[in-house]
Order: structure tokens, then C-alpha cells, then sequence
């Protein structure tokens, strides 16, 4: 397939890794942002292919890992009430609550939902006026759009049985609060291509000038993977920072500038808790006041809850880079993705998870 298969080619992959090789001679520690990005590393072995001179580390961009543990025992309360159709992406299913998940909600009867798009849920709401229908609007910048404009389109329908349970996070803040943190080993980002077919990469510029590093916008393909590093290394190598875009196809300086008009609209920024690891200044998205009817928090008053993350699980720690999966004593044996400790094991995006399937590390070959 044309576009695709190019960047997956071997032969072209396997070439680049030998310019990678042929510029690096100190060692530097990159970190890939997003969790799509992670899962194709790990799957087609590209960290063990590099020198060992570059090691990659995992970044929080995995919208279901960094989904506060509060925002998820909210979706449970919400979704165990009467009359209520709760609906939401599919990998927010199985993330383990405090106590329980969304699945065990449905499993004892409640009305959840799994959909690809949240302008289903308007016309479930549309079509079901004696329902209370709530979307849980998660995700980075990438989902920020269509969420938004289920909100703008539940207005313009003049719906009063729709909401949105919203847990928005921004990438630039988690940069800003990864590279200011006194532990920090990241020396360069692979900033997430999808992000930055919204966003652009303006927002990218102050902070590759504050904190001196190379920023690479980078696509998903391993053939993308290998261009970003190989920038990300050159200019380790020549001591040069600043942003550069390795996602020519899909991304220019400015993004989307509708998608963001309508998220401006919408959202505002505000605090946000990211599971595992704390609250970020400014990191996140809110509904605007003029959208408060929408809000599903409060429409269910469900402000005040006690949560419990396990003790065991160190994800806060692997999506800032600091440890990885394997690293955690309960990868592979308490927590695997059938009985998950924490959300990383079971997000299409999350690190552990892509260990999980993709290393035999931990477990017994043939368990998954
Ligand atoms: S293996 Fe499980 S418990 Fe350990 S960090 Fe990953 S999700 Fe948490």
C-alpha cells in the first residue's frame, strides 16, 4: 500500500539505522512521546536495532494511561446509575478503577457503550430523549476536535440529556514539567506526528529554546521512527536545539488552524492530574462556562471522590521516562493484561502493555 508500505520497507529501514549508527558517538537519551509510537517501536524492535549508544525512553502520551484515576472512578459512578447511557472509547473499559472497572459496571447491568466517535453519542442522546447519555471525552490534542464539536452540535440541537465527562491533557505542559523535573534524563523528544497535525508545532518552539534540546515532529512507521531519531541524534551530536518537522506529509508549522479554532471555543485550559504521576500547571483542557450545562460532573455532582491507586504500580514512573515496564515487580505476574494493577497494561497505547506483547520478558513464552 502506497504511503504506507514505503515506511515499512526493510531495506530502507535497515539503511537508515546504518546513518544512525554512522552519526552517533556519544551516548543520548530520546524520548518518544506518544504511545502509538512506543508500541511500533517495541514491535518492530527498533530499540534493540540502534547503537547502544541512544536509548529510548517511554513518554506519558498515552491518553488512556495518564486518565486520572479520579476521572475514572467518576465514569464508574456515572455509569452505574439508572437511566444513564454511558458511552466511550474502547480501551477505556477494562482500566482499572479504585475499586472496579467500566467492563464489571456492565457486566452488572449498567448501559455502557463502547463508540469510535463522540457525535454517536449526540445521536444517541437524540434518539433516546428519556436517557441521559454521557461520552467520556478523553484524550490529547488528537481527540480534542471531534469532542468539542459533539458539544457544539448537542447545542445547536438544543439537547438537555447530553453530556461530557472530560479529561483533556495537552502535550507542551508535560514537555515543560519532564524537562524541569530535577531527575530528568530526556535530552531530546520525538513529539507525537498526530498531535502536530492539529496543534503544528509553533507551540514546540519556546520550549526547544528554553531547555536547549532538539524537538523532532515524527510519524508512526518504522522508516518515520528511524528519520526522527537520526535528526534527534545529529543535532545531539552537533550541540544544536530547536524544532524540526520529520512529518512533511502530514504537518506544517501552523496545524489545523479550524480544529483549534473550535477547541478554543469549546475548552479552556486549566490544572490537570495525570495518573501516576501529579498535577501539571495548565495541562489540561475544561469546558468554557458557556458549555457548563454540558458538563457531565456536574450534572451527576460526583466532585468528591476517595481514590486508591496499587502500591505496586511504578506507570507514573515509566511515562516520565525515569523506569521501564520490566522494571516493575509486578509486570507479567500480578499485573498482566487480563488482571491489569494499572492503566499502561492495558492501553493499545501503554508501555507495559507493548512489553507484554511484544517482549518476552518477565512471563512465560505463549501466556498472552
Ligand atoms: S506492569 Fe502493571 S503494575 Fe507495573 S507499572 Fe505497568 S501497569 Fe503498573
Amino acid at each position: 500500500m502506497k504511503y504506507l508500505d514505503e515506511y515499512r520497507n526493510p531495506d530502507l529501514v535497515k539503511n537508515a539505522l546504518s546513518q544512525i549508527r554512522l552519526s552517533v558517538i556519544q551516548p543520548w537519551v530520546i524520548m518518544e512521546i506518544c504511545g502509538g509510537q512506543t508500541h511500533s517501536i517495541i514491535r518492530s524492535g527498533l530499540d534493540q536495532l540502534l547503537p547502544p549508544e541512544i536509548e529510548l525512553v517511554h513518554g506519558p502520551g498515552c491518553p488512556v494511561c495518564v486518565t486520572p484515576l479520579e476521572a475514572i472512578d467518576k465514569a464508574i459512578e456515572i455509569a452505574s446509575q439508572k437511566n444513564v447511557i454511558f458511552t466511550t472509547y474502547g480501551d477505556m473499559l477494562r482500566v482499572p478503577g479504585s475499586n472496579f472497572d467500566l467492563f464489571s459496571v456492565r457486566a452488572a447491568g449498567g448501559d455502557v457503550r463502547v463508540l469510535f466517535s463522540p457525535l454517536d453519542a449526540v445521536r444517541m442522546a437524540k434518539e433516546n430523549p428519556d436517557k441521559q447519555v454521557v461520552f467520556f471525552a478523553i484524550g490529547f490534542e488528537t481527540t480534542a476536535p471531534a469532542n468539542c464539536m459533539s458539544v457544539l452540535q448537542a447545542k445547536q440541537l438544543g439537547l438537555e440529556n447530553f453530556s461530557v465527562l472530560v479529561s483533556h491533557v495537552r502535550v507542551p505542559p508535560a514537555m515543560n514539567a519532564i524537562l524541569s523535573s530535577s531527575e530528568n534524563r530526556v535530552q531530546a523528544f520525538l513529539a507525537a506526528g498526530h498531535v502536530c497535525t492539529v496543534m503544528g508545532f509553533w507551540e514546540y518552539l519556546p520550549i526547544a529554546q528554553q531547555y536547549r534540546i532538539p524537538i523532532v515532529v515524527t510519524g508512526f512507521e518504522p522508516l518515520d521512527l528511524c528519520s526522527g531519531i537520526l535528526q534527534a541524534v545529529t543535532m545531539l551530536e552537533k550541540g544544536l536545539y530547536g524544532v524540526e518537522n520529520r512529518y512533511e506529509r502530514m504537518v506544517t508549522r501552523e496545524g489545523n488552524r479550524h480544529a483549534q479554532q473550535v477547541i478554543n471555543q469549546v475548552m479552556q485550559s486549566a490544572d490537570r492530574n495525570w495518573r501516576g504521576i501529579g498535577l501539571f500547571p495548565e495541562s489540561g483542557w475544561v469546558l468554557r462556562p458557556e458549555f457548563e450545562k454540558f458538563d457531565a460532573e456536574k450534572r451527576f455532582q460526583v466532585q468528591n471522590i476517595q481514590t486508591r491507586e496499587s502500591p505496586l504500580c511504578i506507570s507514573g514512573k515509566i511515562l516520565q521516562g525515569l523506569k521501564k515496564p520490566d522494571q516493575c515487580q509486578a509486570f507479567g505476574t500480578l499485573c498482566t493484561p487480563q488482571n491489569p494493577l494499572g492503566a499502561t497494561m492495558v492501553s493499545s497505547e501503554g508501555a507495559c502493555a507493548a512489553y507484554y506483547h511484544y517482549r518476552k520478558v518477565g512471563r512465560e513464552e505463549g501466556t498472552s
